[in-house]
């Protein structure tokens, strides 16, 4: 077994191979955490006083991103961390991710609260994709749908709680996938919010940060495995439907064959969003005329959707 680069004493267990360093798991592990309070400072995240709210879905990159949170609130006693997790009702898929972003809650201390699309947009997710494909809508996919609600929903439950931030755990992955789809759709608004800390544009609106933004999801998942984490990993039946999962395999392929080319979209992201800036400040938010969360147009894209849907 080749020896740790860093540490030179213990021997490698993982390549990475954008870097040329071979690293040992506590070399690893600490690489990790490292990173994420780098980035983190780096894009002034968090605040000593903090209370931070946790979209937990149970997947790998939430439960990873509330164990570094929990680790790194601990250096800050004034800092709250609370967890939530939605429930967009889809019928054995999400009831195992729940469960298990309980217990990651309860291991750590977290209070934890779920909100269902049900309670909150009074439908579950798989009624609604019953509605779209008896109404023949082909021009959405489920996930678009939940995307919006799922929004709407973690910011409500946010400011419920008094958060003043909402952590999600978007790797460096899901950026890269979501930079990618914009350009495809021709959405400059869009590319302009692509980044690890969002303004806040309305008093409703809970600050977004994304503080593993600039780990790779392999790199999440061996963490996990490594710090002996459960996480969710059945996916979703409505996924297979998404663009997103080409845009994945067609990046994951070009990282293989070219590494550190994610890197390389991440930091041409980093690069343009200072021109793009202007357009994601324009346009003033108002409260969306039925449903009174923020807006650009008169109706929230939620209210649209379901309207679309002749259920709201
Ligand atoms: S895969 Fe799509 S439908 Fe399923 S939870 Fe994710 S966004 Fe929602
Ligand atoms: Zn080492
Ligand atoms: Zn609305």
């Amino acid at each position: 077994m080749p020896m740790c680069t860093v540490c030179d004493r213990r021997g490698a267990i993982f390549k990475r191979v954008y870097s040329g360093q071979q690293l040992c798991a506590r070399c690893f592990c600490r690489s990790i955490e490292q990173k994420v309070q780098a980035t983190a400072s780096k894009y002034e995240m968090l605040q000593p006083d903090d209370k931070i709210m946790v979209a937990v879905s149970g997947g790998k990159d939430s439960v990873v991103l509330l164990r570094l949170l929990a680790r790194m609130e601990e250096a800050f006693p004034k800092t709250t961390l609370r967890a939530v997790t939605i429930d967009e009702g889809v019928r054995g898929y999400r009831d195992e991710a729940l469960e298990i972003a309980v217990k990651n809650c309860q291991e750590l201390g977290v209070e934890h609260t779920v909100v269902s699309f049900k309670g909150m947009f009074g439908y579950e997710l798989d009624r609604l994709v019953t509605l779209i494909r008896e109404k023949g809508m082909k021009g959405l996919t489920p996930c678009a749908y939940c995307g919006v609600l799922r929004r709407q929903a973690l910011n409500v439950a946010a400011r419920e709680a008094g958060a003043d931030k909402l952590a999600t755990g978007h790797s460096l992955d899901d950026e890269t996938q979501t930079m990618l789809l914009n350009i495809i759709h021709g959405d400059a608004l869009r590319i302009a919010r692509v980044a690890p800390v969002l303004p806040v544009a309305h008093p409703k609106l809970v600050q977004r940060i994304k503080p593993v933004c600039e780990v790779l999801e392999r790199e999440i998942v061996l963490y996990a495995y490594l710090k002996k984490l459960r996480f969710h990993d059945t996916p979703c039946p409505y996924a297979g439907t998404a663009l997103r999962n080409d845009v994945r395999s067609m990046l994951n392929r070009m990282e293989q064959k070219h590494p550190g080319t994610k890197f390389a979209i991440y930091r041409s992201i980093e690069r343009i969003r200072p021109g793009l800036e202007s357009l994601a400040k324009d346009g003033a938010l108002q409260n969306c005329r039925f449903c009174g969360e923020p807006t650009v147009a008169q109706t929230c894209r939620s209210c649209q959707m379901l309207r679309e849907l002749g259920i709201s």
